[in-house]
């Protein structure tokens, strides 16, 4: 395999703070991703920001009272905070209100559009009878024709969900005031699907290692792929680059083109930021480079169809040929990983009826790793699933604190107490060795799921080998050896080789306590590094805060390092505090469960 890793991460939308749905979509999954292929030997380069355009933003601005810029900054702000909190290590998580942002969006744009991907067409846009002027999309109202809501929007309704135009809609009035808009004929963009059709079928068949269901789904998407807007009658937004547009103040890049593209300006920006402005195309246009999409189902054709289309018009091979844009030749999705919903009695978090359950909330009163290592093990992986308290308190108590903390706190305590070291081993017993050779087994086979993003696996066989050690240490009873210390701590050497090797193999999923784990095995300077808020600027914009990190410099790699001999130990202090089981039936004061 290779040794380039890009991995990119879906866009949280910055309308408002996240919520732990969310981040078991995108955020954890990929992080695990990322940390394991770093322990690897790998170069990863992992990317995503908050995706701040669009109606939504415009929209949730109204009902606060700021700006849209100011909303933007505002969740931007929040969102980031969230991220760094659970230990998300992006190389780069930035936004996509950057001028780095639009200079790429429209460089891809221009690419596009010149191969003849990009193709105008007329559409009806609305416009208030009373002033002549144009009316952006989510400024008017009606009912749905597909669900027959009455308060669906020109750009989307949000009773369904579909996507509308506004002269789809039925009795359209304006919000502002009331009156019926006229529809004239205007010009917008289009992506010209059709006309990439083949080569995207051509490509699609030779991902042959995708799941069969992303890859079925997708195929059938082409019979069928009709020319997709990619303008809008919108104040918020990309403008387009092209003489007659660009000062256009009503009409933008559509947010979905310009949100799927930060993949790349994110890259961009990053090389920019490390001092080498050219080093992203070592994941984007370097042919033994692989990468890596992360997205809920929702989004599945934007990655598998929509994005790699674009990619094709912009690099000259659709349907007509063309040339290679402005960006080079760049690389087309490798693996799209995407996850199903995480529930909630049974039906979507959703912040508008108040069955949510905030990130920051959970951080508070949980930390980072019982979360992680939930949606890890008990998250949406293959299938929609129910959070429930009841279910995150036990797998919290019973297998990260009984089980984990305690094998940890076990194996380190006796040690310190009887030794105050790494006692050596001595004449190894078939018990020792079967317990070490499962052990150094575990990276193998953890590697290999890890590599296909089967987590739920990955983590499963972490644990048991963890329960395999508890069980080592009740059978061999090295609290009764106190008359046979070479024996004591031959078992002693042991267990903690094994509590070392399950560190590493948990790194991925629980960062902070194996940063912990290190320490309290007598390792110092950083095991598995954070990611840090940085607040950047870029010449002619505000200054923003961003995650980087020190990655490359962190000290764990996936496989079993023989622990030292004499090294110091010090007294464990818990790793994981017991949750009171009573919160399973209340949840917490800021989620309460209603009967
Ligand atoms: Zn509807």
């Amino acid at each position: 395999m290779s040794s380039r890793v890009l991995t990119a991460v879906a866009w949280p939308y910055a309308n408002g703070p996240r919520h732990i749905g969310h981040v078991s979509g995108f955020g954890v999954p990929s992080d695990v991703f990322s940390r394991f292929m770093r322990m690897s030997g790998h170069d990863v380069l992992m990317v995503s920001g908050t995706d701040e355009h669009g109606t939504p933003i415009s929209v949730q601005a109204e009902r606060e009272g700021l700006t849209t810029r100011q909303l933007a900054d505002k969740y931007n702000r929040v969102i980031v905070e969230d991220l760094q909190g659970l230990g998300l290590s992006y190389d780069l998580f930035t936004r996509t209100t950057t001028l780095n942002h639009y200079k790429v969006v429209q460089d891809l744009f221009l690419g596009l559009h010149k191969n003849g991907y990009v193709v105008p067409r007329s559409a009806m846009g609305a416009v208030s009878p009373s002033t002549g002027r144009t009316l952006p999309d989510r400024y008017i109202e009606g009912t749905c024709p597909i669900c027959g809501y009455d308060g669906a929007r020109g750009d989307q309704c949000d009773n369904c969900g579909n996507q509308l135009d506004p002269v789809d809609l039925l009795n359209p009035r304006s919000r502002i005031n009331g009156e019926t808009p006229k529809f004239v004929e205007t010009e917008h963009y289009f992506l010209d699907l059709p006309a990439l059709a083949g080569s995207l079928g051509k490509w699609l068949s030779e991902r042959t290692d995708w799941r069969p269901n992303v890859l079925k789904f997708s195929q059938n998407l082409l019979d069928d792929l009709r020319p997709r807007a990619i303008t809008r009658d919108l104040d918020w937004g990309v403008p387009i680059p092209l003489e007659g547009w660009r000062d256009e103040p009503m009409k933008r890049l559509y947010v979905w083109f310009d949100a799927v593209i930060g993949y790349l300006s994110a890259s961009v920006e990053w090389a920019k930021r490390t001092g080498d402005p050219e080093a992203w195309r070592e994941w984007w246009t370097n042919h033994d480079a692989r990468s890596y999409y992360f997205m809920g189902k929702d989004n599945i054709v934007f990655h598998s169809v929509i994005w790699p289309g674009m990619l094709l018009g912009h690099n000259g091979r659709g349907d007509h040929g063309g040339a290679v844009g402005p960006m080079g030749d760049l690389r087309l999705p490798d693996e799209v990983v995407s996850s199903e919903f995480l529930t909630m009695s049974g039906s979507k978090f959703s912040t508008s009826r108040g069955k949510v359950i905030y990130v920051r909330d959970f951080l508070r009163d949980f930390g980072p790793d019982a979360l992680r290592y939930f949606i890890a093990v008990a998250g949406p992986e293959n299938q929609d699933t129910d959070f429930t308290w009841d279910e995150f308190i036990r797998r919290t108590n019973f297998e990260l604190a009984n089980e984990w903390g305690n094998l940890v706190n076990r194996a380190v305590s006796m040690a310190h107490k009887n030794v105050g070291s790494i006692p050596a081993a001595t004449d190894l017993r078939d018990v020792d060795h079967e317990l070490l050779a499962a052990s150094r087994g575990c990276f193998d086979i953890i590697g290999d799921l890890l590599k296909r993003s089967r987590f739920k696996q990955a983590s499963g066989e972490a644990m048991r080998l963890v329960s395999a050690a508890n069980k080592y240490i009740s059978d061999t009873e090295p609290w009764k050896l106190k008359n046979d210390p070479p024996r004591r701590d031959t078992v002693l050497h042991t267990a903690l080789q094994v509590v070392s090797d399950a560190n590493t193999l948990l790194t991925p999923f629980l960062p902070h306590a194996a940063q912990q784990v290190h320490e309290t095995l007598g390792g110092s300077g950083v095991w598995a590094a954070q990611p840090e808020i940085r607040t950047v600027g870029e010449e002619g914009g505000p200054d923003y805060p961003v995650l980087m990190g020190e990655y490359a410099a962190e000290q764990a790699r996936w496989t079993s390092t023989p622990i030292e001999v004499g090294r110091r130990l010090t007294k464990p202090t818990p790793l994981f505090a017991k949750l009171d089981e009573k919160l399973g039936e209340t949840g917490p004061d800021w989620a309460p469960l209603s009967g």
